[in-house]
């Protein structure tokens, strides 16, 4: 049975006046390399609501891009910052030491997973978290080369983009990139990239990796690290089947090779558990976090086994890294997390996929529904059987949600991607796909999908 569309779905007059004003301002002003896909000028926040400038409240289902863990201006996270700057702002954990930075070091040690003691470097951001895991492979296995896999987005510094394998676009113009990266193919099975059907496959992507790469273009034995998101994020928020994970496992013991986790977007409860690594019982050698962690204060982390800690002082370091009032603001976070909010992500990401699968006959264009916890995609296409992608499409779907008062960004050239609040409500869940649904009928018809 269906879901019914309860709520009455608005059109806002955005972008407002004020918001307009403020849109010439920051023309004038930033870099154009910014990637927004709609003028959302924001005001204030509170949970998984969101006001503009102009006063218009929507739906966040966007969450900072998978940051704001536990929603806008949680009032416990604003008390442990507020407790934290009125002490001491900055220190930098590179040169002296605080205790709030120790506690977290240790919080996020035992939350590692694997049984092998852990140690950690702390970061700013994702992309920086990237490349201390790389530089740390380097160092420790002595090896120079890499494999990262197509789809992947790891970040924009060097190191990180010469991973990166979902848009092309984003390495246009930077060449020459850290070298001897190859990619190879990640378990994307709506889209066997080896043309197979799930199910009558022996997983051949990962196979490839052994039969093709390790075969013919890349010596094993020279191999630091395999780089892996366990989930796709900006690739197309792709879950790959349980035998992916636990082989790249098996093949990196073989070889000697780091797994390196990128669970920068998956971590900290997303996805339903602590790391999304945990859904297949596998531990990685090091695991790249950030996002999440912190409510939205700027912080990242690079764990990893403590026998891989092997580079001296001086080998590593940076002046923000574990700022005091963004690791006050993490213990609260992981506090939240623990404490019932990983629990609603895994319980609201499931009502999510049930409502998107009751009103999957309504959508032609709906291709797949995928997601864990609060990790939510759903691929466009053209026409169900062809699975030609519909990227026009949702990109309309993006831009009308954001008419009507929801939140929602792209990912991949055709997937629609949902990550709110892991504390998001019932009520919020169910309004937010009331939009979405009305606003792909909306975009259907226009596309001719729908009369
Ligand atoms: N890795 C993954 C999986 C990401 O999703 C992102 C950002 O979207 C990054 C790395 C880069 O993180 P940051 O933007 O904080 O540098």
């Amino acid at each position: 049975m269906s879901t019914p569309v309860k709520t009455r779905v608005l059109k806002l007059p955005v972008p407002g006046p004020k918001s307009r004003a403020l849109l010439e301002r920051d023309a004038r002003n930033v870099s154009p390399s910014y990637t927004r896909s709609y003028p959302f000028v924001m005001e204030r926040g509170q949970g998984t609501e969101v006001w503009d400038v102009d006063g218009y409240r929507y739906l966040d289902f966007n969450a900072g891009i998978a940051v704001n863990a536990t929603g806008h201006s949680h009032p416990d996270v604003v008390r442990a910052i507020q407790e934290q700057a009125a002490k001491f702002i900055h220190m930098s954990g590179t040169d002296f030491y605080y205790p709030v930075q120790i506690e977290l070091a240790e919080k996020l040690n035992a939350l590692a997973p694997g049984s092998e003691p852990k140690r950690l470097f702390f970061t700013n951001s994702g992309t920086e978290s990237i490349e201390a895991a790389l530089k740390l492979a380097r160092y420790y296995t002595r090896r120079p080369r890499m494999i990262a896999f197509i789809g992947a987005f790891h970040g924009r510094s060097m190191g990180s983009l010469s991973l990166n394998g979902s848009k092309a676009l984003h390495k246009a113009g930077f060449a020459p990139l850290v070298p001897e990266v190859t990619h190879t193919h990640y378990a994307y099975c709506y889209r066997c990239p080896m043309g197979k059907t799930y199910g009558k496959c022996r997983i051949d992507c990962v196979r490839y990796l052994e039969d093709v790469i390790f075969q013919r273009l890349v010596p094993p034995e020279e191999v630091a690290a395999i780089f892996v998101e366990p989930i796709q994020g900006e690739g197309g928020y792709i879950v790959p089947p349980p035998e992916f994970l636990p082989m790249l496992r098996e093949i990196a013991d073989k070889y000697g090779i780091l797994l390196v986790a990128d669970e920068i977007q998956t971590g900290f409860g997303r996805t339903g558990k602590m790391f999304a690594v945990e859904h297949w019982g596998v531990a990685p050698d090091i695991l790249a976090v950030a996002k999440g962690i912190a409510s939205g204060m700027p912080l990242g982390a690079m764990i990893a086994r403590e026998s891989l800690m092997t580079w001296k002082p001086g080998s590593h370091g940076n002046t923000f890294g574990g700022n005091p009032v963004s690791c006050a603001a993490a213990l609260e976070t992981i506090r939240l997390i623990e404490n019932g909010y990983m629990q609603n992500a895994a319980v609201m990401g499931q009502r999510m996929m049930e409502i998107l699968e009751e009103r999957r006959h309504k959508h032609p264009s709906i291709g797949d529904i995928r997601g864990k916890g609060l990790m939510v995609g759903v691929e466009l296409v053209k026409n169900r059987e062809t699975k030609e992608m519909a990227p026009k499409l949702r990109d309309d779907v993006v831009m009308k949600a954001f008419e009507h008062g929801l939140l929602i960004l792209g990912c991949g050239p055709n997937t629609v991607r949902f990550m709110p609040p892991l504390n998001i409500t019932k009520e919020h869940l169910e309004e937010g796909l009331d939009i979405f649904d009305h606003v792909l009928t909306l975009a259907e018809r226009e596309a001719g999908l729908v009369s």
